[in-house]
């Protein structure tokens, strides 16, 4: 039988906010590292709540990461030797990311793609939805309902905003079970836990 040997993959990591998707990112890019696999991380260069170089997650992991401005930027900016591709907040990037991933993956790299597959109406947040459908492996991460403490896979907008994009973190969105998300409320208070 004839066989690829080189051929890498693309993994994604989705779920709502708070669920843990930069955690297990910063995870899995740790373990390559203690591997001494070569291991690049991305992050888009308009996500600076946390600093400008490095992916931090709400638990206060963190791994140095690559600022750039889209799936271009991206491409261009990997060095030789480099074995794992991590990008956070995948999202927020342009359609081209899909075909930058698939590439990557052809020419033999694992590919870590985390990022929200729907936005705060509930919406397919693009790229994400298609890159499931591209990956190898799927793992779709729950939050903690901030209302009920019941497993929370939307991602609730507390603030008044018709953009699409309003960056922020506890105070601006929360994770929300079926149940507690109220699409059409969007201003309320956030409870203090
Ligand atoms: P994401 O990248 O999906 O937004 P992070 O990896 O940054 O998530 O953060 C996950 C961590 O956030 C959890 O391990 C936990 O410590 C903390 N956390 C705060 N609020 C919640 C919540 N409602 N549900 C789950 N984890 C939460
Ligand atoms: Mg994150
Ligand atoms: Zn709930």
């Amino acid at each position: 039988m004839f066989r690829h040997p080189t051929a890498g993959w693309i993994e994604v990591i989705c779920g709502p906010m708070f669920s843990g998707k930069s955690e297990e990112l910063i995870r899995r890019a740790t373990r390559a590292k203690i591997a001494r696999i070569g291991v690049q991380i991305f992050k888009p260069r308009i996500d600076s709540r946390y600093g400008h170089d490095v992916v931090v997650s709400h638990s206060a992991l963190k791994v140095d990461a690559v600022p750039v401005a889209d799936s271009s930027e991206l491409a261009a900016s990997l060095v030789d030797g480099t074995q794992v591709v991590g990008i956070d907040e995948a999202q927020f990037f342009d359609a081209g990311l899909v075909e930058v991933c698939e590439r990557l993956a052809h020419d033999g790299l694992r590919v870590i793609v985390a990022g929200l597959d729907l936005d705060y109406l509930r919406r397919p947040f693009e790229p994400i939805p298609t890159l499931c459908g591209r990956a190898e492996y799927v793992t779709k991460m729950l939050a903690v309902c901030h209302r009920c403490g019941g497993p929370a896979l939307y991602t609730q907008r507390l603030v008044s905003s018709d953009e699409l994009v309003v960056l922020g973190s506890r105070g601006t969105y929360e994770a929300r079970c079926r149940m507690c998300y109220r699409p059409g409320e969007p201003e309320q208070p956030p409870l203090d836990i």
